[in-house]
């Protein structure tokens, strides 16, 4: 009998039809930006129930490209989570603003909407929450806690494509937040390999990220500030990168968007079977996220454990579940541990939510063609390894 296999945190799910819809592509005229992007555009902008999506070439970029839109630059503050991955907080760096860490929930790892009231100073011009596991935060109840403060709120969705917030499918950004960004990484839910989206409703915020992604350059005559001597033309308008997502990348992503139903309820069925083995463990609860959990897209399945020897036994139980092959990792390393954000005056101490939430989550294997037995056998081998 050949041993199990091994069991990662997160995978790509990649069936013979997105296999195909490359290999048409790769024998079609366009590699780069070309039909399939505006195809993905739409089918993203369907999904999610938005005006308009612009494809980049990651979740990062489409980060940069949504504060670049809103006039993020120097001198101004940008509010993140505590606890996110870096490229949450980087966004406002790479245009020359400062991220203002909110602190965390210790029971959900979301951002705590009086702590990110309490962070607004007169120079925050963005708020960027994280719907960390696919757990959406409420968004009208972040913008009832700004009050009447004149502030943007862009969403870190990327882990939370095909969740719900209320009546909304998330992305949608008709209750307060401006735009909202996605990632195509293969551990998120459908994926280009690399790739980003941002969704929204203002046409003038889409034309602006379309310019970014590529130079800041325009080719439409009726857009031109001058006008165009020849054919040949083009003007540069603003400074721009290439953030271009290629027709190749667009095909498949279009082909695993028609997927997303089916991978997010397979997602929450597997997180219900978790739940139902955890229950009654009190060393190992499921993250709480209340109401949010039963529309959560369930990007992870993040559990707190009851760890008394701290995070050198996490440490080790993680080795010994590596070791029985269940993959786990930690979402994530609070923003003040990096030594580019310590070097820029950040104390984890000033975070308690956010250590708190760290010193005690782990996330498990979940993704849409692991089994119910995969599922029993991860749980089996981490209350086994918990006894141990
Ligand atoms: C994946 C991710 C990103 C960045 O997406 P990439 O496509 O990897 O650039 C940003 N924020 C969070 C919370 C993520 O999980």
């Amino acid at each position: 009998m050949s041993p199990a296999p091994f069991l990662p945190y997160g995978r790509q799910t990649i069936e013979d039809d997105d296999v195909a819809a490359v290999v048409e592509v790769l024998r079609s005229p366009h590699l780069t930006t070309g039909p399939a992007v505006e195809r993905f555009e739409a089918a993203l902008a369907g999904a999610t129930g938005a005006e308009w999506a612009v494809a980049v070439s990651s979740g990062t970029a489409a980060l940069h490209a949504a504060c670049f839109a809103l006039g993020v630059g120097p001198g101004d503050e940008v509010i993140v989570p505590a606890l996110t991955f870096v490229a949450t907080a980087n966004c406002a760096r790479f245009l020359g603003a400062e991220p203002v860490f909110a602190d965390v929930d210790p029971e959900t790892g979301l951002m705590d909407l009086d702590s990110a009231a309490s962070k607004l100073s007169p120079r925050t011009k963005l708020i960027i929450p994280v719907h960390l596991t696919g757990a959406s935060v409420d968004v009208p109840a972040l913008r009832a806690a700004l009050g009447p403060r004149d502030v943007h709120v862009l969403e870190d969705a990327t882990h939370a494509i095909g969740g719900r917030r209320g009546e909304d499918s998330v992305g949608a950004c008709a209750d307060g937040a401006t735009l909202a960004a996605f990632s195509f990484h293969p551990v998120k839910h459908v994926t280009t390999a690399e790739g980003g989206a941002v969704t929204g409703r203002d046409p003038a915020l889409r034309d602006r990220m379309r310019l970014f992604r590529s130079h800041g350059l325009e080719r439409d005559p009726e857009r031109l500030d001058h006008p165009a001597p020849g054919p040949w033309y083009y003007e540069q308008q603003l400074l721009g990168h290439n953030l271009r997502l290629s027709d190749l990348q667009a095909a498949l992503g279009v082909s695993q968007l028609g997927k997303l139903a089916r991978f997010v309820e397979r997602r929450r069925a597997l997180a219900a079977r978790y739940d139902a083995r955890f229950e009654g463990h009190t060393r190992v609860r499921p993250v709480a996220v209340g109401r949010a959990r039963e529309q959560s897209a369930y990007h992870l399945y993040s559990v707190l454990l009851d760890l008394p020897g701290g995070l050198p036994e996490r440490a080790a139980l993680m080795r010994r579940l590596h070791a029985a092959g269940v993959g786990t990792q930690v979402h994530y390393i609070p923003l003040s541990h990096h030594p580019y954000y310590r070097a820029r005056g950040h104390r984890p101490e000033d975070y308690p939510g956010a250590e708190a939430y760290y010193a005690r989550t782990l996330s498990l294997p979940l993704y849409p063609t692991l089994t119910e037995a995969e599922v029993d056998r991860v749980a089996d081998t981490l209350l086994l390894a918990l006894e141990a």
